[in-house]
């Protein structure tokens, strides 16, 4: 498999550092609020990712942070007058709900930054043992000039950063690029007790210490957003490889950005989605296949056309799958014929084809177009004639391919019976001549997202 990685600006070929392990760090969301769209993507790119690496076979270890203590924290809870904590904890939780409707695997090891303070005091001390971090009245910073490699990510030169560097007011920095390793505290602010006083991290350290505590000095793949390139994944490799003397990350992976009716989000503009927001009003599935309908790195472009249009190729997935399972049921014919089994082997080329487009960077554009190549190959070749074997086979296909994806992926069995039940229902309730409750059962149905089809065959429903 290829992937881009950013510290060489190519598309390598993935060796994982140990054989069959792979060892992923993704830096997860600062919590305040629900998460956004742009944030979302990050989130579910690498899912996409991880799931590709376990469908290869290979052992993952995956770890996602929880920026809980932040500026953005401490403000929205003095606005909401509560403890930052309650802040805090609240949208952990809220991540949760909408991470597992968008499909997103937990990681192994979800770590928050306060259940982590004493080991971010012993990163720190030791920079500072080494050289590379400097204390000034409470606050201590790291020195940028004292890291050769700096820039090396964002391939910029210390001499270039500092020239963009903005000017602080009344800074104690000893170099305009140096970034705080732990700040001092502020009247009101959560602190805790550090060889240079009360105070709390900074944002960046969180990372290395995380990463080097749950997966080891030098990791496999470390991912984010691309706004993290600088400074956040600049300075995680300043503090990390200061530390280690190694290297952190082998492959430096980010997604590109997300734009809304081709504008940049921004609350300014209103036009800023939570995900909770269009929860509300799409499937969670219509925008994971949204937001996997591009290839990650490119930028994507949010609208409501181009949902309904993803709600539209999702739907005619779940008419496949539901069309397969019914024919499988209503099978005559169990053996495969020679035709069938020509057919069938013609169908695996088009599971070599999704398997190609994952191994070149993960290109789930590609990957969606060879199941719907797929999809239209199963609509002309199976019928109410074909034979159980082969049907089977071509499903197994289908759910491999889209379950890597984790699209089209609802638990029918439990669904299935309780649209059953109604269906059967309303069947009595036409027999009984109770017109007016048969409607509405319909109409429950076509709430949850069911339409009836009244067929020869007897009633067919379908998801919208
Ligand atoms: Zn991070």
């Amino acid at each position: 498999m290829k992937l881009f990685n950013t510290l060489t600006r190519k598309k390598e070929k993935f060796i994982p550092i140990q054989e069959g392990k792979v060892k992923m760090y993704v830096c997860g969301p600062t919590v305040y609020n629900y998460f956004h769209i742009g944030n979302a993507r990050p989130f579910l790119v690498f899912d996409v990712l991880r799931r590709y690496l376990e469908y290869k076979g290979y052992d993952i270890t995956y770890v996602q942070n929880f920026t809980d203590v932040d500026d953005k924290i401490i403000n929205k809870a003095k606005e909401e007058e509560k403890k930052p904590g309650e802040i805090s904890e609240k949208y952990i939780e809220e991540y949760f709900k909408d991470a597992d409707a968008l499909g997103i695997k937990r990681a192994d090891v979800h770590p928050k930054v306060t259940e982590n303070i004493e080991e971010i005091i012993g990163f720190i001390k030791k920079l500072i043992e080494k050289g590379f971090a400097y204390e000034v009245n409470g606050d201590v910073y790291y020195n940028t000039t004292k890291f050769n490699d700096y820039g090396k990510l964002s391939k910029q030169s210390v001499d270039e950063l500092e020239s963009g560097a903005r000017v602080e007011v009344n800074t104690t920095k000893i170099n305009p690029t140096d970034f705080a390793l732990w700040k001092k505290q502020k009247p009101g602010e959560p602190a805790w007790d550090s060889p240079w006083g009360e105070g709390r991290p900074g944002w960046h350290i969180e990372c290395s210490v995380m990463s080097t505590k749950y997966l080891g000095e030098t990791i496999d793949i470390h991912a984010g957003g691309q706004d993290l390139i600088f400074p956040h994944h600049e300075n995680e490799i300043a503090q990390s490889e200061a530390f280690s003397d190694k290297p952190f990350a082998k492959y430096w992976i980010h997604n590109g950005y997300i734009t809304i009716d081709n504008e940049k989000m921004s609350k300014s503009k209103g036009n800023f989605f939570t995900v909770r927001d269009i929860l509300k009003e799409f499937n969670p599935e219509v925008l994971r296949f949204f937001l996997l309908s591009a290839h990650y790195r490119n930028p994507i472009n949010f609208s409501r056309e181009l949902m309904d249009q993803s709600k539209n190729a999702l739907e005619r997935l779940y008419n496949t799958k539901g069309n397969l399972e019914y024919l499988i049921d209503n099978a005559e014919k169990i053996e495969m014929n020679g035709e069938e089994r020509k057919a069938y082997t013609h169908f695996t080329s088009y599971k070599d084809k999704f398997i190609e487009a994952m191994e070149d960077d993960i290109n789930t554009a590609d990957a969606i177009a060879a199941i719907f190549e797929l999809v239209k190959e199963i609509n002309t070749n199976i019928s109410s004639d074909s034979s159980k074997g082969f049907m089977e086979m071509t499903y197994n296909i289908f759910n491999e391919l889209t379950s890597v994806l984790g699209i089209v992926s609802k638990q029918k069995e439990v669904l299935d019976e309780e649209i059953e039940k109604l269906i059967e229902e309303r069947q009595q309730a036409r027999k009984d001549k109770n017109y007016s409750l048969a409607d509405k059962i319909r109409d429950d149905l076509k709430e949850k997202g069911i339409v009836l089809e009244d067929t020869p065959q007897g009633v067919k429903w379908k998801r919208i």
